[in-house]
C-alpha cells in the first residue's frame, strides 16, 4: 500500500484494554498511516474522562453519548442534562452518539428509544451529526431516522452490519455508514453482498478497537493500526485501488462532521 492516510472512525479509547496505551497506541497509528481517529464516548458519566484522555492529542477527536446498553444507569432527564452540559463546555466534541437501539436483548427498549430521541433533539439543537449504533431493531429504528432525519445535519449507521433493504432506505435517507471489520468474518457472505450496494461517497471505515478485530487477527485485541486490513479487504471485495477509496472517505469524514481540511 503506497503511503495511504486514513481515518478510524470509532475507537472505544476509554476501553479498559486501551484506556492505559494511548501514547502507544497513537504511535503505531501514526506509524502505520492512521493520522486521524475519533474516540467514542458511550457513557455520559464517563465524558469527563474520556476527554482527559485524548484532550492533548490534535490526531483525536470525540464523540459525545449514551450507549442504549447503557441505559439503566441513567436517568432520561440527566441523558438530557449531561449532554448539554458537556456540549456547552467543550468545543472538541464532533457529533452525538453513540446512541440509537440494541434489541439483541430484552431489555429497556422503551427507554433505548426515548434516550435515541433525547440525542436527536439534542443534536438538532446543537446543529451537530448523529451516530447510531444498532442491533436487531431495523424495523423500530427506521422510522425514528426518517423522522429525524431533516433536523440534524447527517446520520452515521457505525459498524453496519444491516440487510440489503435496511441499506437501501439508508440510502435513500441520505445516511452515511461505518464499516468495521466484521465483513472480514467467513460467515459473513450476506454483509459482504450488501456493503457493495453503499454508495461510495457515503462510506467510512472503523475498527471499533478494542472490540471486532477483522481477520486474520480475531480473537486478539483491536487497534487502529488494522483498519489497514479493513480498507485492504474492502477494496479487495470492491476491485478498488486502495489510495482512491482512502481519499473518498476521507473527504466523507470531513463532510459527514463538517470538518474544514
Ligand atoms: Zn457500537
Amino acid at each position: 500500500m503506497n503511503s495511504t492516510k486514513l481515518i478510524d472512525s470509532h475507537v472505544n479509547f476509554g476501553h479498559e484494554l486501551l484506556v492505559n496505551s494511548i501514547d502507544k497506541i497513537v504511535k503505531e497509528s501514526l506509524d502505520n498511516d492512521i493520522h486521524r481517529m475519533l474516540c467514542i464516548n458511550s457513557n455520559l458519566y464517563d465524558f469527563n474522562k474520556d476527554l482527559t484522555l485524548v484532550n492533548n492529542y490534535s490526531c483525536i477527536d470525540i464523540s459525545l453519548g449514551h450507549h442504549p446498553n447503557l441505559v439503566d444507569i441513567i436517568d432520561l432527564i440527566e441523558i438530557e442534562h449531561l449532554l448539554e452540559l458537556h456540549l456547552n463546555q467543550s468545543k472538541k466534541i464532533i457529533a452525538i452518539g453513540e446512541t440509537g437501539l440494541d434489541f439483541y436483548y430484552e431489555a429497556n427498549r422503551t427507554k433505548q428509544i426515548d434516550s435515541l430521541k433525547i440525542h436527536f433533539e439534542v443534536a438538532s439543537k446543537f446543529k451537530l451529526p448523529v451516530i447510531i449504533h444498532m442491533r436487531d431493531s431495523e424495523e423500530q429504528i427506521t422510522p425514528l431516522i426518517k423522522q429525524y432525519r431533516d433536523k440534524v445535519p447527517n446520520i452515521l449507521i457505525h459498524c453496519f452490519t444491516g440487510t440489503g433493504e435496511f441499506a437501501k432506505k439508508c440510502i435513500d435517507l441520505d445516511c452515511y455508514f461505518s464499516i468495521s471489520g466484521i465483513f472480514t468474518f467467513k460467515k459473513a457472505d450476506n454483509l459482504r453482498k450488501t456493503l457493495k450496494i453503499l454508495p461510495k461517497n457515503r462510506i467510512i471505515f472503523e475498527t471499533d478497537s478494542p472490540y471486532l478485530t477483522p481477520d486474520p487477527h480475531r480473537g486478539k485485541v483491536n487497534y487502529p493500526k488494522y483498519l489497514k486490513i479493513i480498507l485492504s479487504k474492502y477494496c479487495d471485495l470492491v476491485s478498488m485501488e486502495t489510495k482512491e477509496m482512502s481519499d473518498i472517505s476521507n473527504s466523507n469524514y470531513f463532510n459527514l462532521f463538517s470538518i474544514n481540511n
